[in-house]
C-alpha cells in the first residue's frame, strides 16, 4: 500500500513516515501543494494524508484538484479550530479527516478502513470492445496485449463506457474530466481523444465522432 503525506512541518513529517513504513506502508512525501499534485498526476497512490494548512496552494484548493484527476481516498489532516475547514473538505471530495494532535494507530486504523471501503465499492474493471479497462491501473488489456492510457486517457474512456450509446458533447467532457477551470474552446478533448484512439481504436470503430454534436460510444 503505498501512501503520499502531505505536510508542510517537516517535525510531523518525518514521524508519521516512519511510523507508516513500520507498518509495511511505502511512503512519499510532498512538502507543498504543488509537490503533491505533481506527484499525483503520476503516481498512484492508495491513500492521500493531507494537512489542510498548506504554505501557497491550500490543502482545500490541493484536494479539489487532485479530485479533478482521481478517486484516490483523501484523509485530511486538520488543527483542532478548523471546523468550518472540515466542511469545506469534504465539499472538495475528502473522505476521511484527523484532527492534530492525533495518535498514530488512529492514523493507521483510518487508512486501513478507508483503503479498504474504496477497493471494496470501486469497480475497477469495465468491458471495452473486445478489451477490458483496470480504472485503477490505467491499463486496457486486449487479449495479451496490454495498453497504458494517461489518467485523463482513462477518465475518458470510463466516461465513455458508462455512458454507452448516448451522444456526448466535447463541453460535457470537458466539464467532467477537466472540470470547469478549462478553456472551453481550447482543443483538449480532441487531442485527447485523438491520442486514446490511436492506442486503442485505430479505425474509429468503438468511439465515434458524431459531426457537430460529439462522441459516441457503441
Ligand atoms: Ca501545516
Amino acid at each position: 500500500m503505498k501512501v503520499l503525506i502531505v505536510e508542510d512541518e517537516k517535525a510531523l513529517r518525518t514521524p508519521m513516515r516512519k511510523f507508516l513504513e513500520k507498518r509495511n506502508f511505502s511512503v512519499e512525501e510532498a512538502e507543498d501543494g504543488a509537490t503533491a499534485l505533481s506527484l499525483v498526476a503520476t503516481e498512484t497512490y492508495d491513500c492521500i494524508l493531507l494537512d489542510l494548512n498548506l504554505p501557497e496552494i491550500d490543502g482545500i484548493t490541493v484536494a479539489k484538484k487532485i479530485r479533478e484527476e482521481s478517486h484516490t481516498p483523501i484523509i485530511m489532516v486538520t488543527a483542532r479550530s478548523q471546523v468550518y475547514n472540515k466542511l469545506e473538505g469534504f465539499e472538495a471530495g475528502t473522505d476521511d479527516y484527523i484532527t492534530k494532535p492525533f495518535d498514530l494507530n488512529e492514523l493507521v486504523a483510518r487508512i486501513d478502513a478507508l483503503i479498504r471501503r474504496s477497493s471494496t465499492n470501486k469497480e475497477v474493471e469495465l468491458r471495452f470492445g473486445k478489451g477490458l479497462l483496470d480504472v485503477n491501473k490505467n491499463v486496457i488489456s486486449i487479449g495479451r496485449k496490454e495498453v497504458l492510457l494517461s489518467n485523463k486517457e482513462t477518465a475518458l474512456l470510463e466516461y465513455f463506457i458508462r455512458n454507452k450509446g448516448r451522444v456526448i458533447s466535447a463541453e460535457e467532457l470537458l466539464e467532467h474530466i477537466w472540470g470547469r477551470d478549462v478553456d472551453m474552446f481550447s482543443d483538449t478533448v480532441k487531442t485527447h481523444i485523438k491520442t486514446l484512439r490511436s492506442k486503442i481504436d485505430p479505425k474509429k470503430n468503438l468511439i465515434k465522432t458524431i459531426r457537430g454534436k460529439g462522441y459516441l460510444y457503441e
